[in-house]
């Protein structure tokens, strides 16, 4: 298994949907919820190419798996627009909690499953030890063609090994 460890805001959304060009044509809305239809692309290609399993490990993931949780919903949607989909979800200790330990934590969970490699795709930098698996993107403008491009020679490297 090819693990992806996907946050969502500030990588398939970004401040330029947010509040600089709210009418843009970069916008994909989910009901009231805008992403970026390139990061969306971008990350369905590289999940296609590497054959990645999706975990999430954003904070939409809080509520996860209630019926009414309406941010699933909405995701769920949103990534199945462009051919994904989330396998499973980081668990939530506490709050707070750098994510790094999280994304432990289900490795952790997981340690029958053989894992040939891992990436994590996030704007935020609290990995602590899995920081070297981070490929941060820039929250401004959400998952780039630059960070598609890192992503596909980290992911080459590790599975080269
Ligand atoms: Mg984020």
């Amino acid at each position: 298994m090819r693990v992806l460890f996907l946050d969502v805001d500030g990588v398939l959304n970004s401040e330029i949907n947010f509040f600089i060009k709210p009418n843009h044509q970069d916008n994909f809305w989910v009901e009231d919820r805008v992403f970026s239809k390139s990061s969306l692309e971008l990350m369905s290609k590289l999940i296609y190419l590497f054959d990645l399993t999706v975990i999430l490990s954003s904070s939409w993931r809080h509520g996860w798996g209630y019926q009414e949780d309406a941010e699933q919903r909405i995701l769920q949607k949103a990534l199945a627009s462009f051919n994904m989909e989330v396998y499973d979800v980081t668990p939530t200790l506490s709050w707070h909690n750098p994510r790094g330990e999280e994304i432990q934590a289900w490795l952790d969970e997981n340690q029958d499953k053989k894992i040939e490699a891992i990436i994590i795709i996030d704007d935020e930098t609290d990995m602590l030890h899995l920081k070297k698996y981070l490929i941060k993107t820039d929250p401004y403008v959400g998952f780039s063609l630059t960070d598609f491009e890192n992503a596909c020679s980290f992911l080459l490297k590790q599975l080269d090994n």
